[in-house]
């Protein structure tokens, strides 16, 4: 079966699927981004309403007391290097971008704590721009089980998946697989015997299944 008819299943499955991290700017999505480094996003989302209330701009964080900002975090994984790459994402984009986010890939990945998968989840979710997949764990453990790649490079899958797949779904097929991963296609073993792709899956380096 090819990816796309796949997908179709996924889209069936997961009609509500969505951007997991809450914002209401750019600016707040490059915060909860960063934040959420191997964090859990539920646990961010619980954090950031406070944390977007005492810092309402990038010169808030850019000015920010390290230690103050590292403690209003603390609650998602490694708030101490977190809290040093808010700072210093936020005083590159008072110096060199007007307070704001910028919005190209480019200029995004410069900001410390922003790789590429940050980089198009704020361009595609802040912006309305796709110039790329978001390449999650959960992406990189489901697209490689169901066959549709051979890599385990996050850039390299990224590339694949964009020539598997129209432009279009570039945007919802991270957050399918996301969902995915977490409702049965689960590290360290998936369950197999209640996924709705189970007759089509190849499940390339599935050892053990539930
Ligand atoms: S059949 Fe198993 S390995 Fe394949 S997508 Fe479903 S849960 Fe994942």
């Amino acid at each position: 079966m090819q990816p796309q008819d796949a997908l179709k299943f996924l889209k069936k499955e997961y009609p509500k699927t969505k951007y997991y991290l809450n914002f209401s700017n750019p600016l707040e999505l490059l915060v909860a981004a960063i934040m959420s480094a191997q964090a859990r996003d539920a646990v961010v989302n619980a954090t950031t309403p406070n944390l977007f209330k005492k810092y309402r701009t990038a010169k808030d964080y850019a000015n920010a007391d390290f230690s103050e900002l590292s403690n209003d975090i603390n609650a998602v994984n490694f708030p101490v290097p977190k809290a040093k790459n808010i700072i210093a994402a936020c005083k590159i984009l008072v110096e060199k971008h007007g307070g704001k986010v910028p919005a190209s890939m480019e200029e995004l990945i410069e900001l410390p704590g922003v790789g590429r998968k940050t980089a198009n989840a704020i361009m595609q979710n802040a912006f309305g721009r796709t110039e790329g997949v978001v390449v999650d764990t959960h992406v990189i453990r489901v697209s490689y089980r169901l066959g549709w790649t051979k890599q385990t490079n996050p850039e390299k899958i990224e590339r694949e998946l964009m020539q598997l797949f129209p432009k279009k779904e570039w945007k919802k097929l991270p957050h399918l697989l996301k969902d995915h991963g977490r409702a049965v296609c689960r590290a360290p073993m998936p369950v197999c015997s209640r996924c709705t792709l189970g007759k089509i899956c190849p499940r390339q380096g599935v050892t053990k299944s539930l």
